[in-house]
């Protein structure tokens, strides 16, 4: 069997879908108003003087990078947290003020910004506008009041509806909406409801990310004394399924298992680059950075993260290499996660050795599953494939012999 004789994915526009290979910058604010009890990220509440303490560190942080040769001009800008809108906007302006004098950034650079929807009114909608920000991403999480408070939120359906349209008024070059599925009882007639809800707001881009109960989470405690558990594994397949079927009958594409936008050019230009290990530089309590296959990320904790910053030293906790085995397992586990797939030529230069003709028979036999489809070289997921991309993986890199 040849690559002519497989199936072919369908087209993009690769003008617009292609991925810039430019760097990436990220900042995590790790404040918010309370703690929602299934949240693992690495967030307080605080007060306006710890927020304002954060600020200048987290500038401190920014400084300490001056003068590094990163190649390329970095091109996004990602405020993610925790909750970026819980800083004032002049907060926000700091941080970018100081990004443009300290590092080296594209003229125009591509910024989206994470916000609560009790955050987002026409005055800070209009002040995010003006500080240059091109994409808001709302955390609305559902529609349904009933699920907002068993996730412990502090807006309602009505909260969520009115956030959205007023982000919609605000002229973003997108608006992107938060949801989650798979809550414990969950059925498809509701969650297609809070897809439906989502779709007739009409936002550029959505993201539907499953619940998962982690440990040392107030959801973790309750599971542990057995109070609460997941979805089981087919009800959350078929909600899955569910999600990424109505979504493209409304001309929201996949492009990542969890991402989904309403046309090529408002895909998250920052997120690609996480999933095609273009390097990337984070700042904050818990931020990763990514450059020529060394990953490196700061302490998670923010007194900890705070005394190495205030030290005068950058608040590195620790970092890793990746060989070429592992490397060669997060393209295959990230590609596979993406529409547009794994291209086998790229990895064989990466790797000095012939992966395609090596790996063809898994392919092929992928293929006739219905997992994959192949273009030339390049293998990308079904939706079929997406729902286990962690399966094939596996299955591509079984008895594999990387030097
Ligand atoms: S708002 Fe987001 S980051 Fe903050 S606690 Fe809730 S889930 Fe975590």
């Amino acid at each position: 069997m040849t690559a002519k004789d497989l199936p072919n994915r369908p087209s993009t526009d690769e003008a617009e879908a292609s991925v810039s290979i430019a760097p990436g910058l990220y900042l995590h604010i790790p404040f918010c108003s309370k703690i929602c009890p299934y949240c693992d990220f690495s967030v307080l509440t605080g007060t306006e003087e710890r927020k304002a303490q954060f600020t200048v560190n987290l500038c401190r942080e920014i400084k300490s990078w001056r003068g590094e040769d990163w190649a390329r001009p970095f091109d996004t800008i990602y405020f993610g947290g925790g909750t970026p809108s819980a800083l004032a906007p002049e907060g926000i302006f700091e941080i970018l003020e100081t990004l443009e004098s300290n590092l080296d950034l594209e003229d125009s650079p591509w910024i989206q910004f994470e916000a609560n929807p009790e955050d987002c009114s026409k005055s800070t909608t209009a002040s995010w506008r003006e500080l240059g920000i091109d994409v808001l991403s709302l955390g609305v999480q559902s529609f349904d009041d009933d699920q907002l408070a068993f996730l412990g939120r502090r807006h309602d359906g009505r909260g969520a509806r009115l956030a959205v349209e007023t982000a919609l008024d605000a002229g973003f070059s997108a608006v992107s909406i938060d949801l989650i599925f798979g809550l414990p009882g969950q059925t498809p007639a509701r969650w297609q409801q809070d897809l439906e809800a989502a779709i007739s707001l009409g936002p550029q881009h959505i993201s539907c990310y499953q619940l998962t109960i982690h440990e040392g989470t107030s959801f973790g405690f309750r599971a542990q004394r057995g109070q609460l558990s997941e979805m089981p594994n087919e009800d959350q397949a078929e909600l899955f399924r569910i999600t990424h079927r109505r979504l493209a009958e409304h001309g929201y594409a996949a492009y990542e298992v969890s991402n989904f936008a309403s046309a090529p050019r408002f895909r998250s230009r920052h997120n690609q680059k996480y999933w095609q290990h273009v390097p990337y530089l984070g700042f904050g309590p818990s931020a990763h950075s990514y450059r020529g296959r060394r990953r490196w990320w700061n302490a998670r904790k923010l007194p900890n993260w705070q005394r190495l910053v205030e030290a005068g030293q950058r608040p590195i906790e620790d970092a890793e290499t990746l060989d070429s085995s592992q490397f060669l397992l997060e393209a295959l586990m990230l590609g596979l996660r993406t529409t547009r797939g794994v291209d086998f030529d790229a990895l064989s230069q990466e790797h000095s050795q012939d992966l395609w003709t090596e790996r063809l028979p898994v392919i092929e036999r992928l293929v006739g599953q219905g997992f994959l489809t192949v273009h030339g070289r390049s293998i990308a997921p079904t939706l079929e494939g997406l729902a286990i991309a962690e399966t094939l993986v596996s299955n591509l890199v079984s008895n594999l012999d990387i030097p």
